[in-house]
């Protein structure tokens, strides 16, 4: 059963985005006007069993992407609310996800590193993470976007990236160890902090979630509750994870960081970031809305924010909001780094943003 309610004093910081708006459809998830994704994943029964193949769950998954996507189409067009969704008797596509996630694991390509570790025997790829999931901490964020706040954050053990200047870098080096939990218990945080905290949206975060895409599914298919996720990433992950992910976003909280590879690869150890990145980003705004943040670095204005820009630009236009970011201050080894060694000039900040402007991006997160 899908809980249903209103929460009046949570529209006010969502006004002025309107259903139409970049993040509508988000906007009338929170107000509880529209189902988040998921549950509309977990109303799309499946016609195959979950001891096939590999290549025939694929197949059936694939399938029956399209059919999801025209039951969210007609779902909002008919202004449905999350208590009309029909159920399933047997398994739904939420469990085929879980389960090809959970197959995944054997020669994890979660990310594009496919590492291919038999993370189900305890090998570990370049996160370093086993099969489990391990939490860092789970709180009410009120620090996020105003339209994401209060927001129900889960920082996760672990990432994809070895940035020499991360701000959360004993969760992403795992100098913390964090907590071990299941899907069960994530969905039943999420429920409590919807329901009796009015939090506005799941944001998956870390480290990095895309290692956890296995318990996160996991979550999503305990979970009952109406409210918005939102995945909050570097945007690393493989094409397999991305199929896997579509329909269970609701909004792609990007971390669009580098203009070119030599920069991903000088500052967080990544092959081939831009195409890998520029591919997700497409993706994630064919599967559902999206808000790119970009960090201004110093000495980074030419190279990374300029060529990010004017492919945001190109390619989602004002369709997106974007958050440029001037928070920037040099952390954990960026001080062995010459060029990011310093806090961003008020300058570089301000010339970020009349690139943009001169570049037409108006929808600024400001
Ligand atoms: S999530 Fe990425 S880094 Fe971690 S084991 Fe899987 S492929 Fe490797």
């Amino acid at each position: 059963m899908v809980s249903w309610f209103v929460r009046p004093d949570a529209l006010t910081a969502l006004e002025g985005e309107g259903v139409k708006g970049a993040l509508g459809r988000y906007a009338a998830v929170c107000r509880d006007e529209r189902a988040a994704r998921f549950l509309v994943v977990k109303s799309v029964p499946i016609k195959v069993s979950l001891d096939g193949r590999d290549k025939d769950l694929w197949a059936e998954h694939d399938a029956r992407l399209g059919e999801l996507r025209a039951a969210v189409a007609e779902l909002d067009a008919a202004g449905k609310e999350p208590r009309d969704l029909p159920g399933t008797p047997g398994p739904s596509m939420m469990d085929l996800k879980l389960e090809l996630a959970n197959r995944m694991l054997r020669s994890c390509r979660f990310c594009e590193r496919r590492c291919g570790a038999d993370r189900t025997k305890g090998k570990r790829g370049f996160c370093n993470l086993d099969r489990g999931t391990y939490l860092s901490t789970e709180f009410i964020h009120m620090g996020e976007e105003g339209c994401f706040v209060p927001s129900h954050t889960f920082f996760f053990i672990g990432c994809t990236f070895y940035c020499v200047f991360c701000q959360n870098w004993t969760v992403s080096r795992q100098v913390e160890k964090g907590a071990p939990v299941t899907g069960r218990e994530l969905a039943a945080l999420a429920k409590r902090r919807r329901l009796l905290e009015k939090s506005r949206n799941i944001n998956l975060v870390g480290g990095e979630p895309t290692p956890n895409l296995h318990t996160i599914l996991d979550m999503l298919a305990h979970l009952d509750t109406n409210v918005p996720v939102l995945w909050n990433s570097n945007m690393y992950m493989s094409s397999e994870a991305m199929r896997l992910l579509d329909g269970c976003v609701d909004v792609y909280l990007a971390d669009f960081k580098y203009g070119n590879d030599a920069c991903g690869w000088r500052l967080s150890k990544v092959r081939g970031y831009w195409e890998v990145t520029r591919r997700n980003h497409l993706l994630a705004k064919d599967q559902a809305e999206v808000l790119i943040r970009h960090l201004v670095m110093p000495n980074h204005l030419e190279c990374c924010t300029r060529p990010i820009l004017q492919w945001i630009a190109e390619h989602f236009g004002n369709t997106v909001r974007l958050n440029i970011m001037a928070q920037y201050r040099p952390e954990f080894e960026a001080l062995d780094s010459p060029d990011i060694g310093r806090r961003v000039s008020a300058g570089e900040v301000q010339r970020a943003f009349e690139i943009a402007r001169e570049l037409g991006l108006t929808n600024l997160d400001l």
